[in-house]
This record gives C-alpha cells, structure tokens and sequence, in this order.
C-alpha cells in the first residue's frame, strides 16, 4: 500500500505569464516544490501534462474559459513544460493527456515513457492505494482527476493551499464538491 503525490498540470501556461495563466499559478508551483523537495509522505510523485496538439473546439479565438480556452499547452513547446521552480528529479513519471481531444482529468493521460500505460493502471502496478492531488486549476483538472481518482478505488485528498483555480468561486465550488463525493480536503 503507497500512497502517491498527483501533482496537476502545474505549467507554464497556466501560470502567470502565460497564456492561461492562474493568479495563485507562481505560488502553488513554489508550494508544492518546498512539499516535494522537503521531509515528506508520498512513495511516489507523478506529474499530470496538458498536452494539445489539435485538440478541436478546446481551442478558440473567443474562448468562454468553462469549456474553450485560448491556447495553451501545446505539445513540445515553452507554455507546456513545468515550471521552473519545480525540482523536476522528484517526478517519477509524466502523464500527458488531451493530444487531439479536451482532457481535464490525469486519469486520461498516458505515461510520456510509454503510451501504452494508463494513469490508473500505473498507479495500481506501482502498489499506490491512496492519492494526493495538488495544482492547477482546482475547477476544472484538478476536479476533473480528483473524481477520476474516487471512480477508480483510491482513497482521495486534495491540498487546497497548493491549487490555483481559474475562477475563485468555482474553485471553492469544486472543493465542496469533491468532499461530498468522498474526497478529503486538506485546508
Ligand atoms: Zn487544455
């Protein structure tokens, strides 16, 4: 039985700076690297990737930022990869997710080392019984892979200090929502 760290699209395009970027984005990627590099729990770290490559109407030159963004995140590119605080060594594997479609939830994503293994059967193989999820945004990925995490079978807690949301409110919706469908939120 270990427990792993999810750690949420925490990228440079949904940090400040970038083209989606969160107000909170600097400060939970700086969070959840003093959490990772410290004295800590998880047995495993893994981090998720919004990874577009033509991913249709997720895209949009108006977006309404519910369910069309602006572009962000495309694969291989600058606005894709972590962010710079983060001490990359402590992730042990990377799962990207949304090539050619819309994907909020990590439990989409396939491991970058082999596109074969999905998030939930990497997890189980790796012995991981109950997750901890952190990032961006707590309204829509982090929502989207909390629940995904509860469908699965995992014992589920979110950190709410370390996610940003895209809009507040919706991001204490999300929190609320996430607890009464059996997920822990750590405040
Ligand atoms: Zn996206």
């Amino acid at each position: 039985m270990s427990k792993a760290l999810i750690m949420v699209d925490v990228q440079n395009d949904f940090c400040p700076g970038g083209s989606l970027g969160t107000e909170r984005g600097h400060d939970v990627a700086r969070g959840i690297n003093e959490l990772i590099t410290g004295e800590h729990s998880y047995d495993v770290i893994v981090a998720t990737q919004d990874w577009h490559i033509d991913p249709g109407t997720h895209f949009s030159d108006e977006p309404n930022f519910v369910d069309t963004w602006p572009v962000h995140c495309t694969a291989d590119t600058e606005g894709a990869r972590m962010h710079p605080d983060l001490d990359l060594t402590k992730i042990r594997e990377y799962f990207r997710k949304g090539e050619y479609t819309a994907a909020y939830s990590g439990f989409e994503g396939h491991a970058a080392s082999d596109e074969s293994t999905l998030l939930a059967q990497w997890l189980k193989d790796n012995g991981v019984t109950e997750v901890v999820v952190a990032g961006i945004a707590t309204d829509h990925c982090v929502l989207a892979t909390a629940k995904d995490a509860l469908k699965e079978g995992f014992q589920v807690s979110i950190i709410a200090d370390l996610c940003a949301p895209v809009d507040k409110t919706r991001g204490e919706n999300a929190l609320t929502e996430l607890e009464e469908v059996g997920a822990s939120i750590i405040r």
